[in-house]
């Protein structure tokens, strides 16, 4: 049976999937069952910043896999331990929790908030409009999309929606809420466009949060781990929240999710309140070391920028002569073309003409490239962009 016929058959059809059936990757390619060569500038949705099977983090997983593949978390080991350090080092010095996805890390954030707030009674969270959390109910209820909602309710309660960067609406939220524990939100927005923070609008949940006692969680699961440039998003913007999720790159697309937590609020997430039975599994922490370390070794977290820089210089040129776009944003590895037509058509022609790419919000074209690319593939690739757009 082909591969097509046998998901047809028996695989449940929650995803809409391109009629391709991919076999094989390396580095910024990837080999579908034709033996058909794609560059990808949208590796693993988002969960390959080093691109496809890099070297580091295979050699690691297999040598891994041969010591240890899984012991419970009644148990120490060591890779847990030294991925956490490293995470903590390269963050705001905190503890971490390890689960094996986004959705779950923020579910563990959610639980946080609350035991926080518990002596208090104080347990509503407020996460923003256009945002997107995770398709589990809690980090869902927290997704303020209604589109993402209809069917499935009803949500979860202890949630209030404010517009993303409409600080004085969140300011009256906080005065007059007095359940209130946390805000939640994503430093940049992906899944919502690649929207970014208004000027100040961080800097006064920072503000806000600091003079109500609220946890300010940051959901970097689309943007940490080296996607921005930087180790982790908060860093561009100078505001560092109280505790931060990681799931997509963190492990060099080994499937692993993280809570980074301030040291003085892990007490809160108490023993035998949460656990994830493949949390921080030895594979996953080797692999997500071995990420780390790749990223410093080839230096990623400026290539990372460099790339971005071009990417945007291409696009706002692109704009120049072009008035199917509206608006060119990115930082990093981090991309997004907003167009004034639905992107489908130039996601399909793309991928005709061997580029893979994405689109969300009907309109955004979205990048999120692997930071090794060199110059000449990011050049490749916009060539194609820009001649798929203007040919519209
Ligand atoms: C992808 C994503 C999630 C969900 O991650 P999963 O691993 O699919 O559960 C959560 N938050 C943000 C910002 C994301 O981009």
């Amino acid at each position: 049976m082909k591969t097509l016929e046998l998901f047809e058959k028996y695989v449940i059809p929650n995803y809409t999937r391109y009629p391709v059936s991919l076999e094989r990757g390396e580095g910024a390619y990837l080999w579908d069952e034709d033996g058909k060569r794609y560059l990808d500038f949208f590796p693993g949705w988002g969960c390959c910043l080093l691109g496809h099977c890099p070297p580091k983090v295979v050699e690691a997983v297999q040598k891994q896999v041969a010591t240890l593949i899984h012991v419970p978390n009644s148990w120490y080991q060591r890779p847990q331990g030294v991925w956490a350090q490293m995470l903590s080092e390269r963050s705001f010095g905190g503890k971490c929790f390890f689960c094996n996805s986004g959705t779950e890390a923020n579910e563990a954030a959610i639980k946080l908030i609350r035991m926080y707030g518990e002596s208090e009674k104080r347990y509503r969270i407020l996460t923003f409009e256009n945002s997107f959390h995770g398709r589990t109910m809690g980090a869902l209820t927290a997704t303020a999309q209604p589109k993402y909602h209809n069917g499935v309710c009803p949500m979860l309660p202890g949630f209030v929606y404010a517009p993303y960067n409409d600080l004085e609406k969140v300011a009256e939220i906080v005065e007059n809420d007095k359940e209130l524990a946390g805000i939640m939100l994503e430093p940049i927005q992906g899944e919502g466009g690649v929207r970014f923070p208004a000027a100040g609008f961080l800097e006064g949940l920072r503000k806000l949060c600091d003079e109500h006692r609220l946890i300010l969680h940051f959901d970097e699961v689309q943007t940490g781990c080296g996607r921005t440039g930087n180790w982790f998003a908060y860093q561009a913007f100078g505001v560092v929240p109280d505790t931060m999720s990681l799931a997509k790159t963190v492990a060099g697309g080994i499937a692993a999710g993280a809570l980074v937590c301030k040291p003085e609020l892990a007490e809160h997430l108490r023993p035998g309140m949460h656990a994830a039975t493949f949390g921080g599994n030895p594979i996953a922490a080797a692999a997500g070391i071995a990420t780390l370390e790749a990223i410093e070794e080839g230096n990623l977290l400026q290539k990372a920028k460099d790339n971005g820089e071009i990417f945007l210089k291409r696009f706002n040129e692109l704009k120049g002569t072009c008035d199917l776009i509206e608006d060119v944003r990115g930082l990093g590895a981090m991309i997004g073309m907003e167009l004034n037509i639905n992107g489908t058509e130039v996601v399909r022609k793309c991928m005709e003409r061997g580029l893979l790419i994405n689109c969300t919000h009907g309109s955004v074209i979205r990048l999120l490239p692997p930071a090794i690319l060199t110059a000449e593939q990011v050049h490749e690739g916009c060539d194609i962009i820009c001649d798929v757009i203007s040919s519209l």
